[in-house]
């Protein structure tokens, strides 16, 4: 609108220029340089001429502003945003006498690319500085990140000064003069406040390089990006850059803007996508944010070869609605009840006021004022505060939930490794049973249940020695059925098997209170160890077992017989020393003698010494 405002009175004036009408402008005063003064802002004393073609001259300047031909500035600022032609300010500069003869002229303003100075003296003399940022950092009048120049104000005399400006860059041209002291005094102020931004950005810089190196965490990384190239974008703006990182680069002072605007730019929105985990959470929201990493990525690229007003001019429009997408994102992740992207929020809030006022001022829009100019650095601040709090703040998020996480997994591993535990010592004790089973068995004659012949031998060697050291007796029996395989051939096989089991019931219950060891020798023979028996016990129970054999009939499906036995007894006398063998040998003996002697008896074997 203002814009358009300045436009029309520029056309109205060139239409009277054309119809012949001079049309002087309202004179602004001179400035007058008086003693005790030691500095001065120029711009109430400033009017100015734009030059469309940029084909004018010094002379024809001074003449066009002795004519009233030039204008006072729009606000009484000089502040025009991006404009094309030459601009040429004008001024009247009165030394009343007694005031300082040497003055620094100062261009507040670091991006202009050409500045030329005239300065025309009562004798008609007129003296040509050249400075901006095509040149040399070294043409300087002195070593400063703003344009600068030497004026000579002699005194009682009016000096006109006449500066041409033309550039690329937002066209603002805050001209002030300083005595040489009150300029080191100024510049002491303005350089402990950039100092303390640039400070403040570094040990960001840094505390959060530090943690991208430990935690390997992508989104510091990002906002790494974001830092350095926000902080270089004002690093340059102040002109620091161009006195620091490259004053011997004119080019490189005018490409560092766009490209560190682009990368800015780029690495916020990779920021944002990484912090709220955009993909997931919101895709549309996700693909927004990679439209406007293109644009940044084409743009940077495009900034190399080309001047550097469009690329700028796009980088500055877009940071609105970059940022304003990034506040939506931010809304929308705090709304799903993401707890983090709060402070994050906060932060782009800061760094939109900050870039708002920048950007006012270069398109013109606000004057410059403290808050104007440096509300960019102070938004920026604490924005990259509130970011790096919003990045510590996420990760103890994360940690907490990882923490949760891991203490569920603990829990139910505990629960499975609980339950596991209980299935696998189940599973020992039905193994420990099956093998107590096992082993039971395998001591065990199958068809009788008895004890089979080699646990017998074990428990006999046991038992023997155990005698002998408590010097007690021990008897054997050998009981053999009598022509059993005449019951086989008699009554089948099964009938015969039926008679051993028969037999085998009969020993087991009539030798239960003996403590006796009852096994199947092998075959129909049976096999009697009486502990502590002497021979006329082991006899007693020899003859009750016979006995009782030829009382008890076998009933089986395809009939009933009744057998004998013969037995053979053998006592080992007390203290004698004896092996198994020689127990079972005479123990057989006793037998055989009984089924010589006529079966169904019992024999004993005689005892030796
Ligand atoms: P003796 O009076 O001399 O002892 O005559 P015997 O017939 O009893 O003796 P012999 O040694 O001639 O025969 C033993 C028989 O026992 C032969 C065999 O068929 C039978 N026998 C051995 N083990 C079993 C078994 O497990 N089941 C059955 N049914 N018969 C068996
Ligand atoms: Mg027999
Ligand atoms: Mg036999």
């Amino acid at each position: 609108m203002l814009g358009a405002l300045l436009r029309f009175r520029l056309i109205c004036g060139l239409l009277l220029a054309c119809l012949g009408w001079s049309s002087a402008w309202a004179e602004v005063p001179r400035a007058t340089v008086s003693p005790g003064l030691s500095h001065l802002e120029l711009s109430p004393y400033v009017d100015y001429h734009v030059d469309l073609d940029g084909a004018a001259d010094a002379a024809s300047m001074f003449d066009l502003a002795e004519n009233g031909q030039f204008r006072p500035l729009p606000h009484g600022a000089a502040t025009f945003g991006f404009r094309n032609g030459v601009h040429w300010l004008h001024a009247r500069l009165y030394n009343d006498g007694n005031g300082e003869q040497r003055w620094l002229l100062l261009l507040e303003y670091s991006l202009l690319d050409n500045i030329d100075v005239y300065m025309r003296y009562p004798d008609g003399r007129i003296d040509h500085l050249a400075s901006g940022d095509k040149l040399p950092f070294s043409a300087r009048a002195i070593r400063y990140r703003q344009p600068n120049f030497w004026l000579d104000l002699p005194q009682s005399a009016e000096v006109e000064l006449l500066v041409r400006v033309q550039t690329e860059s937002s066209m603002q041209v805050p001209l002030a003069i300083y005595t040489f002291s009150a300029f080191a005094e100024m510049e002491r102020d303005a350089q402990i406040g950039i100092g303390l931004y640039n400070g403040i950005l570094l040990a960001l810089f840094l505390y959060n390089f530090v943690l991208w190196l430990s935690l390997r965490d992508t989104s510091h990384f990002w906002y790494l990006g974001h830092l350095a190239g926000f902080g270089l974008v004002l690093f340059c703006l102040n002109g620091l850059a161009f006195e620091y990182l490259w004053p011997q680069s004119p080019w490189l002072a005018n490409h560092a803007i766009p490209l560190a605007m682009c990368l800015s730019q780029l690495a916020m929105h990779q920021f944002t996508r990484v912090f709220l985990d955009l993909r997931t959470n919101w895709p549309i929201g996700d693909r927004l944010s990679r439209a406007f990493m293109c644009f940044y990525a084409a743009v940077g690229f495009y900034s190399l070869w080309s001047g550097y007003r469009l690329p700028v001019l796009l980088g500055t429009y877009s940071v609105f609605p970059g940022v304003m997408l990034v506040l939506v994102q931010s809304f929308r992740s705090i709304r799903h009840g993401y707890r983090p992207a709060r402070m994050f929020l906060a932060a782009w809030t800061m760094m939109l006021l900050g870039a708002a006022m920048y950007a006012s001022v270069s398109l013109g829009l606000l004057g410059k004022n403290f808050l104007t100019e440096f509300g960019i650095q102070i938004g920026s601040a604490v924005e990259m505060i509130l970011l790096s709090y919003a990045l510590a703040y996420r990760h103890s998020d994360q940690r907490g939930v990882t923490e949760l996480q891991v203490r569920e997994a603990n829990e139910k591993l505990e629960r499975s490794v609980s339950q596991r535990t209980s299935e696998l010592s189940s599973a020992l004790e039905q193994l420990a049973e099956a093998n107590s089973r096992l082993r039971e068995s395998s001591r065990r004659d199958v068809l009788t249940g008895l004890f089979n012949r080699r646990h017998f031998r074990e428990m006999f060697e046991q038992m023997l020695v155990h005698a002998q050291e408590t010097r007690q007796a021990v008897s054997l029996l050998l009981i053999d059925l009598d022509h059993f395989k005449k019951v086989n051939d008699s009554y089948g096989h099964l009938a015969g098997d039926e008679c051993l089991r028969a037999l085998a019931r009969h020993l087991t219950k009539s030798l239960g209170a003996e403590n006796a060891l009852v096994a199947r020798f092998g075959g129909e023979e049976f096999v009697v160890l009486l502990p502590g028996a002497t021979e006329t016990r082991a006899l007693d129970v020899a003859e009750r077992i016979r006995r009782d054999i030829g009382m008890a009939p076998v009933q089986f499906s395809s009939g009933k017989t009744t057998m004998t036995a013969s037995i053979g007894v053998y006592s080992v006398p007390v203290g004698t020393s004896t092996t198994p063998d020689e127990v079972l040998h005479f123990a057989d003996e006793a037998l055989y003698s009984a089924k010589h002697a006529g079966r169904n008896r019992v024999c004993v074997a005689p005892v030796t010494s």
